[in-house]
C-alpha cells in the first residue's frame, strides 16, 4: 500500500533499523540513504518516504547526523520503544487469545494499531502473563532486545559449517514471514549453513534433516544465535 503508513509505522521501522542485529555498523558513506531503505521495508517509493522523514523531523522525532543521515531523537526512540512493544503485546493477543496463528498476526496488529490505549495494553499484557516475546522472537522488553542484539546474526552473515538457533523473524514483509512458518522457519528451530552460493543468491541450509535453499533476502530476514 502506497498510503496509509503512519507515523508509529515509520517509528518502527526507523527503529530497526536504528538498532542492527550483530555487530554496530554505522552507515557508511556507500550505503543506501535512510529514505531508500524505509522505502523498501514499507513497500512505498522513495518519495513518500522522505515527505514522511520530513514530517517526523518536524515533530523532533528523528533529527539529521553529520552525515545528513537521520538519527531517532530522544524523545523519538522513547516513542519507538512504546510503538513496538505495544505491536508485540497485541500480536500475543492475536495468538494466545483470538486463535490466529503467528504469521497472520503481525498484518492484524499493524491494523488495529492505536484502537487500544497505552493503560489497555498494559491490561492485556497482564492478562496474558507478561510474555517475553511476540510470536516471532522479538522481546517485548525492548532495553533486553537491544541487548540481545549482540549475540545475533543475520543467517545470511554466517560462514558455512555454522549451527545455529532461529531467534527472531523479519516480520515486515507479511508474504515472507508466511513462507518462513510454511518453511517451519521458527523461533527455536535449529539450522546448519551447508553453504553458500552467492553467484546464485541463495544458500543451503539443513532444517530437521533436509537440505533446502534459501533466497538471501529470506536469509538476511532469519535472525539467529550461533551455537557455540
Ligand atoms: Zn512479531
Amino acid at each position: 500500500m502506497a498510503q496509509g503508513h503512519s507515523v508509529d509505522e515509520y517509528l518502527e521501522t526507523i527503529y530497526f533499523l536504528a538498532f542492527p542485529i550483530g555487530e554496530y555498523r554505522p552507515l557508511s558513506s556507500g550505503s543506501p540513504t535512510l529514505s531508500s531503505r524505509v522505502a523498501e521495508m514499507l513497500g512505498v517509493s522513495r518519495a513518500s518516504a522522505g515527505e514522511m522523514l520530513k514530517r517526523l523531523e518536524a515533530e523532533g522525532l528523528i533529527e539529521r547526523g553529520e552525515h545528513k543521515e537521520a538519527l531517532l531523537t530522544e524523545s523519538g526512540r522513547v516513542r519507538a520503544q512504546r510503538v513496538v512493544r505495544k505491536h508485540r503485546i497485541i500480536e500475543r493477543l492475536l495468538t494466545d487469545f483470538m486463535g490466529y496463528t503467528a504469521a497472520e498476526a503481525h498484518v492484524h496488529a499493524d491494523e488495529l494499531g492505536d484502537t487500544f490505549s497505552d493503560e489497555m495494553v498494559e491490561r492485556i499484557d497482564e492478562r496474558l502473563g507478561n510474555p517475553e516475546r511476540c510470536p516471532h522472537g522479538w522481546p517485548v522488553d525492548t532495553a533486553f532486545e537491544q541487548e540481545e542484539n549482540r549475540d545475533l546474526s543475520a543467517l545470511a552473515d554466517l560462514e558455512p559449517g555454522s549451527r545455529a538457533t532461529i531467534v527472531r523473524l523479519a516480520e515486515h514483509d507479511g508474504d515472507l514471514l508466511h513462507w518462513f512458518y510454511d518453511q517451519g522457519l521458527e523461533p527455536g528451530a535449529e539450522i546448519e549453513l551447508q553453504e553458500a552460493q552467492p553467484a546464485a543468491g541463495q544458500l543451503t541450509v539443513k532444517l530437521n534433516g533436509d537440505e533446502r535453499a534459501i533466497g538471501e533476502k529470506a536469509a538476511a530476514g532469519l535472525f539467529v544465535k550461533p551455537t557455540a
